[in-house]
């Protein structure tokens, strides 16, 4: 196979560039390592993507995922491992196959961060979780916690609290940089606590399973399950050979989402910017695929086995 363009990742970035390169005559190839939609798939509800009043992350998925179907985009779900360059190309592996393309756009955005804590990846579930919308349903009348103070910590307490008894809100300052219209949602909220000023230091487990946490004042919260939104990192580990990437991981772009590698775009969560929302990750794909488009060139591709 011959491709003018791999886009690694089909999430909203990756599937935005995808629909531009295909419709702009682009032999395009989407590779994904798990489920079109990425971090979509675990939100709850979306209500600030234009368009639609209210969404859920998984239907917004979906629909995007449709899209790329009916435009015959062709996509592999393989785990890309590395990027390296011959020439003007770039050979892409995977755990299943080398493929070629003149240009490449890395939107593999990034998962969620845990504590830290000694026993907290041995609990990830069984009672730690980092997603609301695949796990709450298991602690229906129950009582939770979740830790941190950003957009999907409020997003996902306030999910949760439709769902079981009490949750208990815990962030380490005693401002939220989460938005203001899901702050105050938060506070009118009768079965969600906010704890201000406050650290999980302890996970405490009863036959393998979380039962309780301690916070750095001492104080203990016998609850069922923890869900940990402290932020997010970058999966750009099989592109640390191209020098794109910052010492945490995140990828340099330019006003183009160039990096500084020819052929080689960046777009999503994974790039430095200031903003990661829905939209800018769209928006960001888009801009990639109409500058590769424009620079395509009539390379010969070939895929080896
Ligand atoms: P975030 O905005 O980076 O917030 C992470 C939160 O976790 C912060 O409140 C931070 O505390 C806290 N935190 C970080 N490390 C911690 C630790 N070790 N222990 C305890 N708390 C810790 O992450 P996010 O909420 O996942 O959002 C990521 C991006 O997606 C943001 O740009 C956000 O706006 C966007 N997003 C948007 C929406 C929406 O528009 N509805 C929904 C979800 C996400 P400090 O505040 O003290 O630093």
């Amino acid at each position: 196979m011959e491709y003018d363009s791999i886009i690694i990742g089909m999430g909203v970035a990756g599937i935005s560039a995808a629909i531009y390169a295909k419709r702009a005559g682009n032999n395009v190839l989407m590779i994904e390592k798990m489920r079109p939609g990425g971090i979509l798939n675990i939100i709850d509800n979306i209500e600030n993507y234009p368009g639609f009043k209210s969404i859920s992350g998984p239907d917004l998925s979906y629909q995007l995922f449709e899209q790329v179907t009916s435009l015959e985009i062709p996509y592999k779900i393989e785990e890309v491992i590395d990027i390296s360059l011959e020439g003007n190309l770039k050979i892409v592996k995977t755990n299943k196959a080398t493929y070629k393309a003149t240009n490449i756009l890395i939107a593999t955005g990034r998962s969620p961060i845990l504590l830290g804590l000694p026993n907290e990846e041995k609990l990830v579930g069984k009672g730690i979780s980092t997603c609301a919308l695949c796990d709450g349903s298991l602690y229906q009348g129950k009582e939770v916690a979740v830790v941190g103070g950003g957009n999907s910590a409020l997003q996902e307490a306030l999910y949760l609290s439709k769902i079981v008894k009490k949750v208990y809100l815990i962030h380490r300052r005693e401002e939220f940089r989460g938005e203001e219209n899901l702050v105050e949602k938060i506070k009118n909220q009768e079965n969600i606590e906010i704890i201000y000023n406050s650290q999980v230091t302890e996970l405490q487990e009863e036959n393998g399973v979380l039962n309780k946490i301690v916070l750095n004042d001492e104080k203990t919260l016998e609850i069922s399950a923890l869900f940990i939104y402290i932020g997010y990192a970058p999966k750009t580990d099989f592109a640390k050979n191209l020098g794109i990437t910052n010492p945490v991981g995140y990828i340099e772009v330019n006003e183009n989402f160039e990096t500084k590698v020819e052929g080689i775009y960046a777009a999503g969560d994974i790039i430095i910017k200031k903003v990661y929302q829905i939209v800018t990750a769209a928006a960001e794909g888009a801009t990639a695929a109409i500058r590769f488009s424009r620079k395509k060139t009539t390379n010969k591709l070939t895929k080896t086995e």
